[in-house]
């Protein structure tokens, strides 16, 4: 899609050729091939060598362009089995991660999802190929506006994405059957839990340095609490971009 995207925007024969390199006998250019293949690869090494199955969370993952939401330099590592540098003093996450949090939501397709802590827009992506409707919030403007440039430009148009403290959530938009909070914290924002819908999940790394990822779900008369994998991630912050841990 980019080399398409470039092609038309350079209109020559000559770069056509050097900004895409030659096309393969099925037409698609030789260089989303190898990335479709570095998809397929990461897909069947990280995700279901590690228990992955859901096969809408599987076909995501091979789908989403991994490689766009990455700086340019960090592009040929965007398959790598960790997580990657996005500027801002964030980070893009492990694709098992992503995977792993994506299949604990349980989407079927109808779902309206909120995130908090877009910043590359990558586990956005992922959730609205699953998803009807994704809204993610990310505290640091330039990477919310970034991500919601390539969102748009890949097609994404069930994504909606804001600048803001996304520990009050988005309650305008509420309930939401599925959250997902991305950075860390000691507590869950009590904003995210009333704006849960009954039968929804939430899910969310919580801890200190270390944390636990947590899955919530929303019952008639409370919320379930279960206790994932042990994970890293970096903090949720707060407007001023503090460490957010300890209550307001
Ligand atoms: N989901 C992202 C990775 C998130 S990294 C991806 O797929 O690339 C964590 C993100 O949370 C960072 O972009 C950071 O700016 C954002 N963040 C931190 N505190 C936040 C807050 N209070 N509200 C919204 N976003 C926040």
């Amino acid at each position: 899609m980019t080399c398409r995207r470039r092609t038309v925007a350079l209109a020559g024969f000559a770069l056509l050729l050097l900004g895409c390199g030659a096309s393969s006998q099925d037409g698609a250019p030789a260089e989303d091939q190898a990335r479709q293949a570095e998809r397929d690869r990461m897909v069947a090494d990280q995700l279901v060598a590690r228990g992955v199955t859901d096969p809408g969370v599987l076909a995501a993952m091979r789908r989403v362009p991994r490689h766009r939401f990455v700086p340019g330099s960090y592009a040929r590592f965007a398959y790598a089995d960790g997580p990657l540098p996005i500027g801002h003093g964030q980070t893009i996450s492990q694709p098992f991660i992503v995977a792993f949090m994506t299949e604990a939501l349980a989407l079927q397709g109808r779902e309206k999802v909120l995130e908090i802590g877009t910043g590359s827009g990558y586990q956005a992506a992922v959730l609205a190929e699953l998803a009807s409707r994704v809204l993610t919030v990310d505290v640091v403007e330039p990477l919310a506006k970034q991500a919601a440039g390539l969102l748009a430009e890949l097609g994404y148009a069930n994504v909606t994405v804001r600048a803001g403290d996304g520990y009050r959530g988005w309650p305008e938009e509420a309930p939401f059957d599925a959250i997902i909070v991305t950075a860390a914290t000691d507590h869950v924002p009590p904003p995210l839990l009333d704006q849960l819908a009954i039968g929804g999940r939430l899910i969310l790394p919580l801890g200190g340095s270390f944390q636990t990822l947590t899955l919530y779900r929303r019952t008639g008369d409370g919320y379930e609490r279960t206790e994932l994998v042990p994970v890293r991630f970096v903090p949720l912050l707060r407007e001023d971009r503090t460490h957010r841990n300890g209550r307001p």
